[in-house]
């Protein structure tokens, strides 16, 4: 054990012990007892046991066992500014001692909010400048649709209340935002779904192009199903349409260049709002301060959280287009509000986050130096895999195509089984990558270092040869 790793979080003393720090056993012992994970199959991970995460700094994590760890995905894609960074420690301190809590409901608020707001509106693209915040992504998703309706409804037109969404887009697990979502293997386990949701195809050209289209084409034609969803609903029965301007959870799915301008286009022709789920592409990911910058499209409504406090404390928000904002503001009172709706510690700590992101020209980093960097390395060093079938990304934001037969576009059987497997190898070679089915993504601190992107690369590719080397 090094002295980096001698530190672990200590543990309330039981009366009567001596305060120390439980083994790994004891820990794995303990979570297998008491605590129910998110996404997680309870049985299978209380035989193998969880990994035991106990510290980080920078891209590094460090387990109980003592094994260090780089972490090509942010965490859950939110660490944004990387680990350990002391400025959003103090803001969090000094905030929780000047005024913990207080809420934003009947005509109060408070500095960190109002500061917060502020810089957002520097920040956000220029029509944005109103904000509504919760603590999550999900509760910005469920918060888009309550908006939406108003935005509506107060224009005399409460029959636009459908919202179209993907198959395979990902926009949270509340029962709005897991219905708002294309899982299916979510939408199987809800008690029941929000009603007025449906859903079109996804543009994800490796996996489901037929023939000879380009990805141009098959993209253009992907963003013309909504044209034909409008129209089989009746624009007048359609509030909105959300997307994410890449797919995250979905797999790291980038969009050929003419499908967002043909979705807006669309949206536009009818009458629809277009929101943009943010909650991943937002504060610098893909080298834009918002990701719908890369993508060339200027969207009514954006869902905000991960980047936002780089996942330091829980924060959401939803940015409203000017001409949204107006008939909201203007339309007496919006019955939806979250106990914790611009809780001033988390607002603290975003401001200080947003901050570093803009002072020390993170995003700005991202585009010019480390995004290309990280782009170029990976494309050199998978060219001709026998394996890779494709590489999507741009900045700090990559998903890897496992193939059966990659010039073929041709899927490994049984979807899943293989990026499970890779997945496996990168764990034990130090990397947390994550498999979306055969998709093996990478999403690092934006703060990363080309040092450390040669390290990440250099471990995918031992981990990705090992995988192609057991399929035979
Ligand atoms: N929207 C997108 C695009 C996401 O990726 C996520 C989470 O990964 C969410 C919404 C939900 O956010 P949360 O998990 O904070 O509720």
């Amino acid at each position: 054990r090094t002295e980096e790793v001698a530190y672990v979080q200590p543990v309330a003393p039981a009366s009567g012990e001596t305060r120390q720090a439980r083994s790994t056993a004891q820990y794995r012992a303990l979570d297998a007892a008491h605590h129910i994970h998110p996404f997680s199959d309870m049985g299978t991970l209380n035989r193998t046991g969880s990994r035991v995460i106990t510290k980080a700094k920078g891209v590094y994590l460090w387990d109980s066992d003592g094994n260090q760890i780089i972490d090509g995905m942010a965490g859950l894609w939110c660490v944004n500014v990387g680990y350990g960074r002391k400025e959003l420690a103090d803001a969090a301190y000094q905030q929780i001692q000047e005024l913990p809590f207080y809420n934003t409901f009947f005509k109060t608020t408070h500095p960190p909010v109002i500061e917060l707001s502020a810089l957002l509106a520097e920040i956000t693209p220029a029509p944005f400048n109103h904000f509504f915040y919760c603590n999550s992504g999900s509760e910005g998703n469920d918060t888009v649709l309550r908006i939406a309706h108003r935005f509506w409804s107060a224009q005399g037109k409460p029959s636009k209340k459908y919202v179209i969404s993907r198959k395979n887009g990902y926009h949270g697990s509340t029962i709005a935002g897991g219905t708002l979502g294309g899982m299916g293997y979510m939408h199987e386990q809800m008690p029941s779904k929000v009603e007025h949701i449906v859903h079109i195809d996804q543009p994800y050209f490796f996996g489901e192009a037929e023939g000879n289209l380009t990805p141009e084409e098959f993209a253009l034609a992907r963003a013309q199903q909504l044209e034909a969803k409008i129209l089989e609903l009746g624009a007048e029965n359609v509030a909105a349409f959300i997307g994410e301007p890449f797919q995250g959870a979905g797999g790291v799915i980038f969009p050929a260049s003419t499908y967002w301008p043909e979705i807006q286009r669309i949206c536009r022709k009818y009458d629809i709002l277009l929101v943009a789920d943010e909650v991943i592409g937002g504060f610098g990911r893909t080298g834009e301060w918002f990701a719908h910058q890369h993508f060339g499209f200027e969207p009514d409504l954006m869902t905000l959280a991960k980047g936002l406090t780089s996942g330091y404390v829980p924060m959401g928000a939803v940015a409203l287009h000017d001409r949204v904002a107006k008939v909201i503001v203007e339309n007496g009172e919006f019955n939806h509000g979250l106990t914790y709706s611009g809780h001033p510690v988390a607002a603290a700590v975003a401001v200080a986050n947003l901050k570093l992101l803009r002072d020390e020209k993170i995003v700005e980093r991202v585009k010019t130096d480390t995004g290309p960097y990280f782009q170029k390395l990976l494309r050199e060093t998978f060219a001709n895999h026998p394996i890779i079938g494709e590489i999507a990304g741009t900045g700090l934001v990559a998903g890897l195509q496992l193939a059966e037969d990659p010039k073929a576009r041709k899927r490994f059987a049984n979807g899943g089984d293989v990026g499970t497997i890779c997945r496996d190898f990168c764990f034990n070679g130090n990397l947390i990558m994550r498999a979306t089915g055969d998709r093996m993504l990478l999403s690092p601190p934006l703060v990363i270092t080309r040092g450390e992107i040669d390290e990440i690369v250099s471990k995918a590719k031992k981990a990705i040869d090992a995988t192609a080397q057991q399929m035979g």
